[in-house]
């Protein structure tokens, strides 16, 4: 097997052929050297890529047997924590290494007892490994690797002092890993008081899409949203779909609605207690639910199996959310799809996602579905977004007509107008990639939006 030449210990060597493993990614073949010659690191890398393995191969290696705690991960959120915490104790059972996950919205006795029993391993949420810092159940004397895991994501949140304080607790002397998808400055910023001489390692652009992934953008009348969702989803021959919304309220309600159409679905966001965010990610990932209706909150990070597709029934207000959302669909290069509705009043986010994944995405238009006309809604109100001039931002879709022709140009800097990079719609068609891609399972058909919609305007 590949990963015998990684010098990783027999027992981990067992875990990860119980994984199933055969072959390290490309993440694992660059970071677990360093991690294992105990240096420093800074690795970026997008979503999917194995980086869970990347960090816990090298350091269950590196614990040997059980001891006192001398491990700590970060995760952002309590799903990724218990997600992260699962793949530690996966290829450690061959060990008698003990891990636990720490994270709020559940009580403490449980986390308390393995506590108590003795951990290696703790892999927690920010805000509950507070808790037990301040109350003298967790002391991190000990750690001697401290893994902050998608930094980024960590630091959107507000995390930023909580995380400083936490890292400040840990021992100078320790082995420092950060992985974030993106480093931007702030990141850097942390990053250089917290690591000594890091290593860097990059997998892929940070900013691009999963090749397995074929993704799409199919324009819709305001209006006509949840239609088209419904239509979607009726002619996909889908195994399970996650569907994204931008606010909590928004998610409840498309949930609410998809029920009282007899699908089985499933709601994740912030609002709902942590038993509830278990039973719905649970049920989503055995098959009890095939729609997982969900906010921001499950787009980093969460492994689910056989998602066979993502649709964004919103559009995502930040571009790289864009690509972590779509990330939850052709994980390890299974092929997955993506599909983004959009409305004239989306045209700027439109254009900033483009911009950031650097390509165009490719429009389609769901052959069957009759499409009222696509009119931005001139009552709209540009949200909160000053800086990139007003109005109804660059006429979006309907650059083709008067009325949006006129109010074209008000984008930012490089005066784009409504349209993304290379010309926006008209010429977005055809499949996104080869016929393999699976578009056809929803009959779409390429370049159709422009031709269908916009033109009866
Ligand atoms: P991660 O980026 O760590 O969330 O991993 C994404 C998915 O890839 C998970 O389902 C992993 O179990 C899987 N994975 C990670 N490394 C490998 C590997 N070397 N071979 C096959 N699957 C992997």
């Amino acid at each position: 097997m590949a990963f015998k030449a990684l010098n990783l210990s027999e027992s981990v060597l067992r875990g990860v052929q119980a994984a199933g493993y055969t072959d390290p990614t490309p993440i694992q073949l660059r970071a677990i050297p360093v991690v294992l010659g105990g240096g420093d690191l800074i690795a970026s890398a997008q979503t999917g890529t194995g980086k869970t393995a990347a960090f816990a191969l090298p350091v269950l290696t590196r614990l040997g047997a059980h001891g006192r705690t001398r491990v700590l991960v970060l995760e952002p959120t309590r799903e990724l924590a218990a997600q992260v915490e699962t793949s530690f104790r996966n290829f450690a059972r061959f060990t008698d290494i003990r891990t636990v996950a720490v994270f709020g919205g559940v009580g403490y006795g449980a986390q308390r007892s393995e506590l108590k029993r003795g951990v290696d391993i703790i892999v927690a949420t920010p805000g509950r490994l507070v808790d037990y810092l301040k109350s003298g159940e967790i002391s991190l004397r000990d750690i001697n690797i401290l893994i902050l895991d998608e930094v980024d994501r960590m630091l959107d949140m507000g995390f930023l002092p909580t995380v400083k304080d936490i890292i400040a607790r840990c021992p100078r002397e320790r082995q420092t890993l950060f992985f974030s998808a993106t480093v931007p400055p702030e990141i850097a910023a942390v990053a250089s008081f917290a690591l000594r001489n890091p290593a860097k390692v990059e997998i892929g652009v940070a900013r691009s899409v999963n090749e397995s992934v074929n993704h799409a953008l199919y324009p819709v009348a305001h209006d006509q949203k949840f239609d088209l969702l419904e239509a979607l989803l009726a002619k996909t021959e889908f195994d399970s779909v996650i569907v994204f919304s931008r606010t909590k309220h928004g998610a409840d309600k498309i949930a609410r609605r998809l029920k009282a159409g007899n699908h089985a679905v499933a709601v994740l966001h912030a609002n709902r207690s942590q038993n509830q965010r278990i039973e719905a990610l649970e049920g989503f990932k055995s098959g009890k639910y095939e729609v997982m209706v969900a906010t921001d909150i499950a787009a980093r990070g969460i492994d689910v199996a056989g998602v066979s597709h993502v649709i964004n029934y919103d559009v995502p207000e930040k571009p790289e959310d864009y690509v972590h959302r779509i990330g939850r669909t052709g994980r390890a290069q299974a092929v997955g799809d993506a599909i983004t509705l959009v409305t004239p009043e989306n045209a700027a986010d439109i254009r900033d996602i483009q911009r950031f994944i650097g390509a165009k995405i490719p429009e389609l238009k769901l052959e069957g579905f009759v499409y009222a006309p696509i009119i931005a809604r001139p009552e709209q109100p540009t949200q909160n977004r000053g800086f990139r001039g007003g109005g109804q931002r660059g006429g979006g879709y309907g650059s083709g007509g008067p009325r949006h022709a006129q109010s074209g140009g008000g984008g930012r800097g490089q005066g784009q107008g409504g349209r993304g990079q290379g010309g926006g719609r008209g010429e977005g068609g055809g499949q996104p990639r080869s016929s393999e891609g699976g578009w056809n399972r929803f009959g779409a058909s390429g370049g159709g939006a422009s031709g269908g919609g916009r033109g009866s305007r």
